[in-house]
């Protein structure tokens, strides 16, 4: 749509990309190699993620180095090594094991983002215990349900969160036999532990047991954008992933301070709130708070953050609020913009560079795929509006449906399709627990497909059209809402669009977009109109809104995931269907 890529400019490197040259790393790439630059449970027992983000760094000597920093809401930073962590963890598993929760049980925590929780993940995985973390803004209902679907054993929490959103329903969920307090000092009635004095007395030494890469680690809740979350099961070879999705994608070196703004109840917290960054040794900042623009741009000027992985949907409050960062913030550490989750409009990459200094790097992966799988490399040209190409290692194409078990794979320029992954990378989910037969329907013949489509250019770049589920289908053309979407963006009134397909006899599906206004701008049928005409100049009059209506907010995930399904939904007067996670719902 006429947007000039972005080049990179070796000389201007700070720092030497861990991948400066795409094909040869694809070409030379093989996972063996991979799995050497991880160490591995000392005597060949296995591979375990929480050995490969923390102890291996400590046996390396690199234990003095601060693995996390945290900093409080109320603004407080705290600082935990690699030795804290290892130690904090271990106490963590002991304490899993002297309560006799073992291999496979499920822990789960419903926690802001405080440095217990963290222990708490890696002291899971040290025991072979499975991780579910869920977001703490959740509803007692939505909390219940995964609590009962994920076979928990074990919740960690708040005296506030506990009382407010699990305690009434407690008695539904036999199997939960502890609730670990993280601000209580003294146990309760019912098993309701105080979490810290179960550390305090459980030991610093832990051996992990040998850890088969195929044990099960995490298990993860899609977003629920799409229809009722599905809960994706992750082993401990997905380590693999993780690192080097942190090498090559994010580009992670020792010495950076890396900081990830998505939350743990997602798997973006765990996989590169958590893991990726550690197994890099690099310090993993953790603010507690939520978004709040100015107190972000501070953080990344105080905290000296160099590698900052984001998601379009603050990348466009950002923009809503007209804060331009880098005139009011020094931002000279700042060497990465990475973005994912929503499809980012090729608008927000070109305003980063203005408004950050540096392009945006969007990359494209799934609850289920468990890591990057499509990226913008540092190294490599940006197409602004593009997901980027497949990691080394993993084959990603456009497929066709024509049966249950096989696919067509296109292979031309210019191909549209649904986005398949060749199966068998090592943080593929290995099931959606309790329903084998959704699982099964996600595979046809080697491919994992993905649900979503995209287009790949002749160059290997893949672009996102939309998911299956939300394209629009209006006088014989399929329509991805995201063009529409990207379309209007560019006006500067625009702050949000969400675009559907609304059922007309005439042309099947007619497009209407919803669009929230920046602050500066004023909802008017001249401005409606101006719309109108500004997407058909852009967009052709086929795939141009002919409806659009001014909203306030549109509804979105608690990821921040714009849900079209219940923008059509309450535009068609129809039921919403599963809401447990819509922000503020
Ligand atoms: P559910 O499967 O429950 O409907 P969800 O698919 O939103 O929820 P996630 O696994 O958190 O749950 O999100 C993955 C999806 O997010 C992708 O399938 C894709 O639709 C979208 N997505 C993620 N990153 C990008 C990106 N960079 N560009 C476009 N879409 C993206
Ligand atoms: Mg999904």
């Amino acid at each position: 749509m006429g947007w000039q890529p972005i080049r990179k400019d070796p000389s201007r490197w700070r720092v030497a990309p861990n991948l400066p040259d795409y094909h040869q790393a694809r070409a030379e790439f093989s996972w063996n190699a991979v799995r050497r630059e991880l160490s591995g449970l000392p005597d060949g027992r296995g591979l375990n993620i929480a050995y490969e983000a923390v102890d291996r760094h400590v046996d390396q000597g690199r234990g003095d180095r601060v693995a996390l920093r945290w900093l409080s809401k109320e603004g407080q930073v705290e600082d935990f090594s690699y030795t804290d962590l290892r130690d904090r963890s271990n106490r963590f598993a002991n304490l899993l094991r002297n309560l006799g929760i073992g291999k496979g049980e499920r822990v789960f925590s419903l926690s802001s983002r405080i440095p217990e929780l963290y222990c708490a993940v890696l002291g899971t995985l040290k025991n072979l215990s499975v991780f579910c973390p869920l977001f703490s803004a959740f509803g007692p209902e939505p909390i219940a349900q995964r609590l009962e679907r994920g076979d928990a054993r074990v919740l960690v929490t708040s005296e506030r969160l506990y009382r407010k959103k699990v305690q009434a329903l407690r008695h539904a969920l036999p199997q939960l036999e502890y609730i670990l307090l993280t601000d209580s000092t003294a146990d309760q009635p019912d098993n309701v532990l105080s979490l810290s004095r179960l550390l305090q007395e459980s030991e610093t030494q832990f051996s992990i047991p040998q850890t088969d890469p195929e044990d099960m680690a995490l298990l993860h809740f899609t977003s629920g954008t799409t229809g009722k979350p599905k809960g994706a099961v992750h082993v401990h070879n997905a380590v693999m992933t993780h690192y080097l999705t942190g090498k090559y994608v994010l580009d992670l070196h020792p010495e950076d301070i890396f900081w990830c703004t998505a939350d743990c109840g997602w798997v973006t917290g765990t996989s590169y709130g958590i893991i990726a960054p550690l197994t890099h040794g690099v310090t993993n900042l953790v603010d507690e708070a939520d978004f709040e623009s100015e107190r972000w741009c501070r953080n990344l000027e105080e905290q000296r953050v160099n590698v900052w992985y984001t998601a379009p949907t603050a990348i466009r409050m950002l923009m809503r609020s007209g804060l331009k960062p880098r005139e009011k913030y020094d931002l000279s550490h700042l060497r990465l913009v990475h973005s994912v989750g929503e499809p980012l409009n090729p608008e927000a990459v070109v305003w980063g560079v203005e408004a950050l200094g540096l392009p945006i790097h969007d990359n494209w992966w799934q609850t289920e795929t468990g890591g990057i799988m499509i990226a913008n490399y540092p190294a490599m040209e940006i197409r602004p509006g593009s997901m980027g190409r497949p990691l080394p290692g993993i084959e990603a194409a456009i497929v066709h449906r024509i049966s249950e078990s096989e696919v067509e794979v296109e292979d031309h320029p210019g191909c549209e399709g649904e986005l398949a992954l060749r199966q068998g990378w090592p943080s593929m989910f290995r099931a959606y627990l309790h329903d084998e037969q959704r699982y099964r329907k996600c595979f046809a013949g080697d491919w994992y497909i993905t649900g979503d489509l995209a287009e790949r250019d002749a160059d290997g770049y893949f672009w996102f059209v939309g998911r299956a589920d939300d394209i629009i289908k209006t006088s014989g053309h399929m329509v991805g809402p995201f063009e529409v979407e990207s379309a209007l963006m560019e006006h500067p009134a625009v702050a949000e669009v969400g675009v559907i397909g609304k059922p007309e006899e005439m042309i099947g599906e007619l497009v209407k977009a919803f669009v929230a206004l920046k602050s500066d701008a004023v909802a008017s049928e001249e401005l409606r109109l101006e719309l109108l005409g500004f997407a058909r100049k852009k967009l052709g009059s086929a795939v141009a809104p002919k409806e659009i209506e001014f909203v306030a907010n549109l509804p979105k995930t608690r990821s921040g995931k714009i849900m079209r399904r219940l923008l059509k939904a309450r535009e068609l007067g129809l039921p919403e269907g599963d809401t447990s996670t819509l922000e503020n719902g």
